[in-house]
Parts: C-alpha cells; sequence; structure tokens
C-alpha cells in the first residue's frame, strides 16, 4: 500500500568527479526537499554551494547513522514533506548509504523515487569495451580470509562481465588475487579518475594490468571492469568417447556414465547419450 498525497523519499544521483554532471532535475529535488540526508555536510555543504541551494537543513546519514534517521524520514514524509539523500558522490545505494533507508520508507508506505545520474560502475563497464549486455556488479570483494577467496573464485568463473570497485592502495593486490584466480591472460580494464581531469582507462591483460600497476603508485579512484569467463572449450566426440569408456571401466551404469560425463565436460546431455548408446553396455558386475 501506498500513501497518496504524503511526501516522497528521493535518490539523488550527484557528479562522480564532475560538477557538470549535476543535473536539472536533481538541483530541483535538492531544492524542494524539507531535509537533504547526505553523508558529509562539508561535501553536500559545497555542492548545494554550487547549486545555489540555500536554506535547507542536512542531516548526516551514513553507514552508522542511516538507521537512526528513519524515524525522522518518515515523520516529514507524513507530514507531506519530499526529502533527498545523496552520497559523496554517484547514486546512493550503490556501495554508498541508502538501501536501509528506501527499504524501510517503502514498508511504511511512502513512495521512493530517484533523479538517476552518474554512477561509477556504468560509465566503466560501457567504456570499457567489453560485452555490456550481461554484467555482475561485485562492488568492493571482502578484504581478507574465506569470503575473499570464495568471492575471487566466484569471479573467476563468471561468463558475464564483472565490475569492481576498489581502493587506490588495494587496487594492486586485488589485480594480483584476480590474476591468481583467473589466470594472467583474462582481459581487464582499468577506469581510473573517470569524468575527472585525469579520466584514464587502461586495458590490457590481468598480468600486464599488475605489472602496470607495479611501475606507479596507484592514486585516485579505480573502477576494475573483467572480462567474463571464456565458455568451456567444446569437448570433440573422441574426448565424450574416452570419458565415457573410463567412467564404465570403473563400474559406472551407462545412465551413471552419462551423467558424470555431462556434468564434467559441461556438453550437452543428448550429445553424451547418444555416443553412450554407441558403446558397448558395461558388463553387469559379477
Ligand atoms: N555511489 C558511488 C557510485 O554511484 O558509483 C560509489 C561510491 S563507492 C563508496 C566509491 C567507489 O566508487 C570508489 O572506490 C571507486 O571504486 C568508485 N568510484 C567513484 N567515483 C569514481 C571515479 N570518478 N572514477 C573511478 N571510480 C570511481
Amino acid at each position: 500500500m501506498t500513501f497518496s498525497g504524503t511526501g516522497r523519499l528521493v535518490l539523488v544521483a550527484t557528479p562522480i568527479g564532475n560538477l557538470g554532471d549535476l543535473s536539472a532535475r536533481a538541483v530541483d529535488a535538492l531544492r524542494s526537499a524539507a531535509l537533504i540526508c547526505c553523508e558529509d555536510t562539508r561535501r553536500t555543504g559545497k555542492l548545494l554551494q554550487h547549486a545555489g541551494v540555500r536554506g535547507v537543513p542536512m542531516a548526516i546519514t551514513n553507514d552508522h547513522t542511516e538507521h537512526v534517521r528513519i524515524a525522522e524520514v518518515l515523520e516529514l514524509l507524513a507530514g507531506g514533506r519530499d526529502v533527498a539523500l545523496v552520497s559523496d558522490a554517484g547514486t546512493p545505494g550503490i556501495s554508498d548509504p541508502g538501501e536501509h533507508l528506501a527499504r524501510a520508507v517503502i514498508e511504511a508506505g511512502y513512495l521512493v523515487s530517484a533523479v538517476p545520474g552518474p554512477a561509477a560502475l556504468v560509465m566503466a563497464l560501457v567504456v570499457s569495451g567489453f560485452d555490456t549486455t550481461r554484467f555482475v556488479f561485485e562492488g568492493f570483494l571482502p578484504r581478507s580470509g574465506s569470503d575473499r577467496t570464495r568471492r575471487l573464485a566466484d569471479v573467476a568463473g563468471e561468463r558475464r562481465t564483472i565490475v569492481l570497485y576498489e581502493a587506490p592502495h588495494r587496487v594492486a593486490r586485488t589485480i594480483d588475487d584476480l590474476s591468481h584466480h583467473c589466470g594472467g591472460g583474462r582481459r581487464v580494464a582499468l577506469a581510473r579518475e573517470l569524468t575527472k581531469l585525469h579520466e584514464e582507462i587502461w586495458r590490457g591483460t590481468l598480468s600486464e594490468a599488475a605489472a602496470h600497476l607495479a611501475e606507479r603508485e596507484p592514486r585516485g579512484e579505480y573502477v576494475v571492469v573483467v572480462d567474463g569467463a571464456p565458455p568451456p572449450p567444446e569437448s570433440d566426440d573422441h574426448a565424450i568417447t574416452a570419458a565415457l569408456r573410463a567412467e564404465m571401466a570403473r563400474g559406472a551404469t551407462r545412465k551413471a556414465a552419462v551423467a558424470t560425463v555431462t556434468a564434467d565436460l559441461g556438453v550437452q546431455k543428448r550429445r553424451v547419450f547418444d555416443i553412450a548408446t554407441s558403446l558397448p553396455r558395461p558388463e553387469a558386475p559379477r
């Protein structure tokens, strides 16, 4: 249920480095809000000054305070006032606060809208040169431990283009780890300082990226875009036959051998079945 005639929470995207990307709709939404929730009042204050927005109160809404801000926001919405939410840069809720507040507002039955705009992940993806039809956003990888290893393994096996955020002082290590898991030959694009004076899109393999980063101290903001994993090599009939024979020699029934070989080689079951039926039946165990 959504209450009509009440205020809205508006997630307002802001520039990721170039103030020229602040949209007219973003300025309108900020000007007409009763409250602007933001991560850092100094930073957002400068943006408001640039946009000529005056007199709108700001409230710090970061990872620690997002939950405590909910009651205050709901009260304003109930009174018919709009609330804007911005992050330090880009789209709120994308590796930034916003998700919890948006969910709470939806659950309370109020409207959530957005003024779309810059998001580093989208810009990096479209300039990477990789497949944009299907992609995954991994945000920041866990910094260490088995969670990191698991996520790196997920990235290595992912067939779609993968977009990652990373801090400059960790980007070299992440590239090394990606190279270890995906193989040094996998292609990568490093999108640095997007929309800023020193914007740079570097493209090459993961091994080359490791060498590139070793030559200079990484500075500025980075998005890492990794090409999807190549499809598994097509198995020829000979390989399927050999795998079926090996399974059956181990005592597997024809049906079990077909299932195992289909899964192991990642080929169509029908093809494996057709080859299996042309082979002599395995002898029944005595
Ligand atoms: N909400 C933001 C967005 O919509 O893109 C992301 C915020 S997240 C805390 C910050 C990360 O985004 C940085 O570590 C970097 O990976 C990426 N990023 C943000 N601005 C960038 C830029 N101008 N160039 C490259 N990467 C950027």
